[in-house]
Formats: C-alpha cells, sequence, structure tokens
C-alpha cells in the first residue's frame, strides 16, 4: 500500500520535494507553505514539482482575471465540496482522496491520466482541506477550457523556464 507520502514524494527522487521549482529555494527554509503537484500519464509520471506560496502568487497573479474565475467557476460548481469534504473527513486514511476524481468521480484504476495536488505548510505538515485531491485528465480539460491565450502562454512559459525537454500544451495547472 502506498502511503499518503509515497503519493507526494518526487518520483525521480524517492523522496519529499525539497525545493521550489520556480525560486529554487529549500522548502523548509523559507517560512511559507507549498503545493506539490503531480501529472501521471498511463502509470508515469509526466510532470511533477513543488512550489511555494510565493512563486505560485506570482505565477497566478500573471494569469487573466478571466481566465482565475472560469477555474473557480469550475472548481463550484463541478465539485460537490459539502459531499467530499464529510467523505475526506469521515476518512482515517488521506490516500483515499487517491481512488477518484474529485469532480466525476470516476475510479483512478480505469482514468487514463490525472493530476495531484497537495499544499503543505510552512513546517512541511500536509494541510487536510479542501487538498490533496486528485482530479482526471478530462475534468482538468473541462476546468482550462475557457483560459485565454494569454494564460495558456504563461502557463507554457512557466513549464518552459522550469523544466526540461519539450514543454507540451499538456500539463496539469494546478496552482491556480
Ligand atoms: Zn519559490
Ligand atoms: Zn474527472
Amino acid at each position: 500500500m502506498r502511503t499518503v507520502d509515497d503519493w507526494l514524494a518526487s518520483e525521480e527522487t524517492g523522496e519529499a520535494f525539497s525545493h521550489c521549482v520556480r525560486c529554487r529555494l529549500p522548502l523548509v527554509e523559507i517560512a511559507e507553505p507549498w503545493l506539490v503537484n503531480k501529472e501521471i500519464m498511463g502509470g508515469e509520471c509526466v510532470l511533477e514539482y513543488a512550489v511555494c506560496q510565493p512563486c505560485r502568487d506570482a505565477v497566478t497573479a500573471e494569469f487573466s482575471e478571466e481566465s482565475k474565475k472560469s477555474v473557480r467557476d469550475f472548481l463550484e460548481k463541478e465539485i460537490d465540496w459539502d459531499e467530499r469534504l464529510m467523505e475526506f473527513m469521515a476518512s482515517h486514511d488521506a490516500t483515499d482522496r487517491f481512488e477518484s476524481c474529485i469532480a466525476c468521480l470516476t475510479p483512478r484504476r480505469v482514468l487514463e491520466g490525472y493530476g495531484l495536488s497537495a499544499l503543505f505548510d510552512s513546517g512541511g505538515k500536509l494541510v487536510l482541506g479542501p487538498l490533496p485531491l486528485l482530479i482526471c485528465l478530462p475534468c482538468v480539460g473541462k476546468m482550462t477550457a475557457s483560459l485565454s491565450d494569454a494564460s495558456r502562454s504563461v502557463w507554457r512559459r512557466f513549464l518552459e523556464k522550469n523544466f526540461d525537454g519539450p514543454p507540451g500544451d499538456a500539463g496539469f495547472p494546478g496552482m491556480l
């Protein structure tokens, strides 16, 4: 059984994320929370990073208000937060959250691809709130369907700048 730490560790190092992907600072040394995002396709991790709160804010500030609103609208309308949070609370194991998509509830075992998102506090403790969550790529597609071209290029630039390899148009913009 994978523990929640296993789920949220870097697939590359097998250990917890240690540095922010953008400012490269050690996460435990900055007195700020951070977010861990991973994207899995066909069982392979295709994108993974930790990003500190100030860097996350700096990137999301570049997204247009309309784009942010379209994502917020999706999250509000397509996710039954009352239901989900009640289930999360009733569960003693945070890995239960990774069993199905938070929006459409499709079980993970039949998903081709999905994103994981988790929030850690400044001391490195996993925060149990609306996150951690798993969302399937079709739902990510719906969530980002109304992003403006300008916002898409913000995301693409973030990928180009901080990751090696060809930047895909894909990538779960889990920091919104
Ligand atoms: Zn940073
Ligand atoms: Zn879904």
